[in-house]
């Protein structure tokens, strides 16, 4: 058992570092934070310059992670443009894969995935939105929330009824590769959000959008296992993106401790406490989803760890995010901590709220069977 990255990761981890602290100056986070813009030209410098690899699951989470240490909107934002890939990748057809693989994988196409309804995101069995087969077309009627990419993908990848269901509501349910540009298609950008406000958020309405059959992803009435399968994948960026929030507030408190230092202050008991504490959390959190991301590169995802990998580095960041702000007071309000300690919520929520997280956890060792996002 080795607990320490090999030496090409840790040579890419300190390349993506170079780049993220290069090309993220805290001016350019607060002007992107402020204007709520989509930092396209990140992302493209990051393809160009390889620190986007999606062939290299571990650098992937590494770069994910250390973008996000230095801004976590700015870096959410650069590495989320393939969001959903992995349903094309694990169940398209070689047709969808020839076709929409490469242009996402190039960075020449943005795609999203679209689960959450205006009802509710944890309830996916719930969803309200149809296709309805019509020849070999289907027709999809309805709309979705909270789309990250929403305003900015070439297309996503959405969940629908296409049956009612039978005494499972989890059945019935299909995914589809739902170009943006269809007649029908349209998408209203979400402005002012708490957080991530480098991020492209948007409602998406559905009225009589038409694709054709051979969209659909896999075999009728199994999008929920499609998406399920997904959010196992997924749920382990998002634990990577919480390290980089929290490991980015805890560089901060030490700078901060520094100056204190430097200017005869006196570093008191409480305060070394909680550096104390928001340390050993990071190195928990970050044990638990390197060890979620072992399995699943490995092809032995255990949606376990996974679950708490998430719901763990997720409250870790919120944790790292207030200490920080209570140890640098008016200062640290004052500073890019202020938009760290806003982008930290999120990642309670997304990909499954920590409740739905510990539901999981609990479901899984006590091995009860269940729904929910
Ligand atoms: C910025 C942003 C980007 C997003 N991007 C996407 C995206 O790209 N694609 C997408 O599909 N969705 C996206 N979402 C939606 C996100 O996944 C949902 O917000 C999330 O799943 C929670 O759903 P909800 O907000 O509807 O809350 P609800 O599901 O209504 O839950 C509300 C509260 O009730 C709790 N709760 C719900 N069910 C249970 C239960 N069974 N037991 C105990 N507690 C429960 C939850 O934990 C939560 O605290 C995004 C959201 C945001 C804010």
């Amino acid at each position: 058992m080795d607990f320490d990255l090999p030496e090409d990761l840790i040579a890419a981890r300190e390349k993506i570092r170079e780049f993220a602290k290069r090309e993220i100056t805290q001016d350019l986070a607060f002007k992107y934070d402020k204007d709520e813009k989509y930092p396209f030209e990140i992302r493209e410098k990051a393809f160009k310059e390889g620190i986007i690899n999606y062939q290299n699951p571990w650098q992937m989470l590494i770069a994910i992670e250390e973008l996000c240490r230095q801004d976590p909107g700015m870096g959410i934002a650069a590495t989320v443009s393939l969001f959903g890939v992995e349903v094309i990748m694990l169940f398209g057809s070689d047709r969808q894969k020839e076709k929409y693989l490469p242009l996402v994988n190039s960075g020449k196409a943005i795609m999203g995935l679209a689960v959450t309804e205006p009802g509710g995101g944890s309830d996916v069995a719930g969803l309200k939105t149809t296709a309805t087969k019509k020849g070999d077309r289907y027709i999809i009627n309805g709309s979705k929330m909270f789309i990250t990419n929403g305003q900015i993908a070439d297309f996503v990848v959405m969940l629908t009824r296409t049956s009612t269901p039978d005494s499972k509501r989890h059945h019935g349910l299909s995914t589809f590769i739902v170009e943006t540009n269809r007649e029908g298609f349209k998408a209203n950008k979400l402005e002012g959000k708490l957080g991530v406000r480098a991020t492209n958020t948007a409602e998406l309405i559905l009225t009589n959008v038409e694709v054709p059959a051979e969209n659909m992803v896999g075999e009728e009435g199994k999008g929920f296992y499609y998406i399920m399968t997904f959010f196992n994948i997924s749920r382990i960026y998002v634990a990577a993106q919480a390290l980089g929030i929290a490991q980015g507030t805890l560089d901060r408190v030490i700078e901060h401790v520094h100056r204190m230092k430097d200017s005869g202050e006196y570093v008191d008991e409480n305060i070394q406490f909680a550096i104390a504490e928001v340390a050993t959390r990071i190195e928990a959190s970050r044990m638990l989803t390197y060890k979620a991301a072992s399995y699943l590169f490995q092809f032995k995802p255990d949606p376990k760890i996974t679950s708490m990998a998430k719901a763990y580095a997720a409250e870790t960041a919120v944790f790292a995010a207030e200490k920080a702000l209570e140890i640098t007071g008016v200062s640290g309000l004052n500073s890019d901590l202020e938009r760290f300690f806003r982008d930290a919520k999120i990642m309670e929520i997304w990909e499954g709220t920590s409740e739905i997280e510990k539901l999981i956890i609990t479901r899984m060792i006590t091995k009860q069977d269940g729904e929910g996002n």
